[in-house]
């Protein structure tokens, strides 16, 4: 039987650089973009034999945005993945789109290659909000693109959004999410704003003056509970600690990540887990081609995950769900039980009201989740 091999594609252009992202991502000419598409082709013909031993249940186009760019490239890239790889009949196929960059034709253009869901960027509803994080769109354009987006048939849109920006209130968090899920989207994303190093957000709101700004950690955390409790009400689940669904409307393709499923990743600095050797394709635009070419042989040359590691990685991406992990699992994905030194933290996790259990298996509580990058720590430093 064929393995299962997600398939993520980086288009690292975008129409102008927000404020606080430190993505490889930045615009691009169109003689770069149509450059840097026949290089990712090269290097996913380079990967060819991994077609004969896999078969592909999800694809991901991520960026950058991937919706900036002439949507004749996405196809270019799907019908040479569809004639290296076979697809799964009910491929999840997913793409990245920011509003201001979205027309009816290119919606058309996805649908009919077969893209059945969309990923759209919007963080706030708020226009002062948007104007702060160097967003190109205002909220209406977002409104527009999305409606196109069901117009054209999409039943399956993520919405992301951002907590704990500058000047934030709480009142003007629950606005943007409730406008938000008024709209009923299949599934939105929420994450709290990190201030990367070297961002220009970095220099405006990482100061010591300019932090004042910010929510503070409590205020944060409270609109993480709120979130949650929210969105619960409004039938969505929460499967991950940032990700939150409809029943059955889960990113099959981000579950891959989560639950150590095997994945490969085209373009400039995509990464990838395939015969248990996990390796990152270079960030910079230049390096990228000079890689590409070798990248597969590059791939083969990468030492394997030890079995050590492999099981701290099942314990610091299981504890990012929902599910959590568990015994039986572990044993029967590593032939052995949980090592002592697990066993006794997680008792011990469990014992503070950090982490819970449910039959056979152990997941983080609310109050874990407050300091889940701490906890996850933990099970990498044995
Ligand atoms: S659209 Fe996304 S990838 Fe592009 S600059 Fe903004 S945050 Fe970064």
């Amino acid at each position: 039987m064929k393995k299962p091999l997600s398939i993520y594609v980086h288009v690292p252009f975008c129409a102008r650089k927000c404020l606080y992202c430190d993505f490889p991502s930045a615009p691009g000419t169109p003689e770069e973009i149509a450059a840097y598409f026949r290089t990712l082709q090269q290097e996913i013909r380079s990967f060819e034999a991994l077609g004969s031993l896999h078969g592909v249940p999800t694809v991901f186009f991520g960026g950058g945005t991937p919706s900036l760019v002439d949507p004749k490239y996405i196809r270019q890239v799907l019908d040479l993945l569809r004639s290296l790889y076979p697809f799964d009949g009910d491929a999840e196929i997913s793409l990245e789109a920011n509003p201001g960059t979205l027309t009816k034709e290119k919606l058309d253009a996805y649908r009919e290659m077969g893209i059945n869901r969309l990923s759209l960027g919007l963080q706030s509803v708020h226009e002062d909000e948007l104007k702060i994080l160097g967003r190109i769109h205002s909220y209406d354009e977002f409104l527009k693109s999305y409606e196109l987006a069901r117009e054209a048939g999409f039943d399956n849109i993520n919405v992301d959004l951002m907590s704990a920006l500058p000047r934030q209130t709480m009142e003007k968090w629950k606005k943007t999410l409730g406008t938000v899920a008024d709209l009923e989207p299949e599934h939105i994303s929420a994450y709290s704003l990190i201030i990367e190093e070297g961002t220009p957000f970095a220099g405006t709101w990482g100061t010591r003056e300019g932090r004042i700004f910010l929510p503070s950690e409590e205020t944060d955390r409270e609109m993480y509970r709120w979130t949650k409790t929210f969105l619960e009400e409004r039938g969505y689940r929460r499967y991950e600690i940032s990700n939150y669904a409809k029943p059955g409307r889960e990113c099959r393709h981000n579950l891959t990540y989560w639950t150590g499923g095997e994945y490969v990743g085209f373009g400039q600095s995509a990464a990838s887990y395939v015969d248990g050797r996990r390796f990152q394709n270079p960030a910079g635009r230049e390096e990228y081609p000079k890689y590409a070419r070798t990248a597969y042989a590059n791939f083969r040359k990468t030492r394997p995950l030890s079995l050590k590691e492999r099981e701290e990685e099942y314990m610091f991406l299981g504890l990012r769900t929902a599910r959590g992990v568990s015994r039986a699992e572990f044993r029967e994905r590593f032939g052995e039980s949980f090592p002592g030194t697990y066993e006794k933290k997680l008792l011990d996790y469990c014992r503070q009201g950090f982490m819970e259990k449910e039959n056979d298996r152990i997941r983080l509580t609310d109050r874990g989740i407050d300091v889940s990058n701490v906890i996850m720590a933990d099970f990498l430093q044995d």
